[in-house]
């Protein structure tokens, strides 16, 4: 049976059977993968550490008949903050329900990748987690081509000199006062916001902290991106009702 090596980050688990779980991992090579690991909910198991929600390892696997199994792995980084905190906990479901929507199995992307990566490290160091979703947000969606226009009309392609402006979800990008007829269910967006947005295109996660971003300001991120997202997305994401109840917003 052909061994193979990934880097990878643990998206999901589920159990099988009685020590059996299947893992959907997250990999520097191959893109997204679902694997066996056998016996890794027996405590003292090796392959225990390494097959936890979140956990960036690097696994040996073979394939055989049917999914994959994993033969070994060696721990990188556990992010266990991220299982010991409700909200940071209910953020990183958010960006691996995400992963897990958008992305078919096998499609290698180096990027999205390190944007995993950048966002656990993030959400475990529990600084701006609202402003590291955004980013991440508009990163993910760049990534995988989606990337909204905001340095002109998405209608007209006209520059978006005076007057105030419009979100399109569906149309994916800024609308000028000309179009806004385009699309009805248009956000308003503020030119304030959409600085930042161009902001998240070109900075360093590292930097997020020191953007600083007004609570209006933080309101219209979101509602934009996610009528981007929304746009994109086969079903509700499950993961958003708990990050909302985490951050009290009720349900
Ligand atoms: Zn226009």
């Amino acid at each position: 049976m052909p061994l193979y090596r990934l880097e990878a980050v643990v998206l999901y688990h589920r159990y099988l059977g009685e020590a059996d779980k299947i893992v959907t991992l997250y990999s520097r090579e191959k893109g997204k993968v679902r694997a066996v690991a056998r016996g890794a909910r027996r405590p003292r198991n090796r392959l225990l550490a390494g097959t936890q929600p979140y956990s960036h390892a690097d696994f040996l696997l073979f394939s055989g008949s049917g999914l994959d199994t994993i033969s070994q792995c060696e721990l990188k980084e556990s992010f266990y903050s991220l299982r010991e905190d409700l909200h940071r906990m209910a953020a990183a479901a958010y960006v691996a329900e995400l992963y897990d929507l958008l992305i078919e199995e096998g499609e290698k992307n180096e990027g999205l990748f390190f944007l995993l990566l950048s966002t656990l490290h993030l959400l475990a160091d529990g600084e701006e987690i609202e402003l590291t979703l955004r980013y991440f947000e508009l990163r993910f969606l760049s990534l995988l081509g989606y990337q909204p226009q905001l340095s002109q009309c998405v209608h007209c392609g006209g520059p978006l000199r005076e007057g105030p402006l419009r979100f399109s979800g569906q149309l994916g990008g800024v609308l000028c006062p000309d179009c806004w007829g385009q699309d009805g269910r248009a956000l308003y967006l503020s030119r304030g916001t959409l600085e930042l947005l161009k902001r998240f295109l070109t900075v360093t996660p590292r930097t997020l902290r020191v953007l600083g971003a007004a609570p209006a300001m933080r309101r219209e991120l979101e509602t934009v991106l996610k009528a981007c997202l929304e746009y994109r997305l086969p079903r509700e994401l499950k993961s958003r009702r708990f990050l909302a109840l985490v951050q009290g917003e009720g349900p």
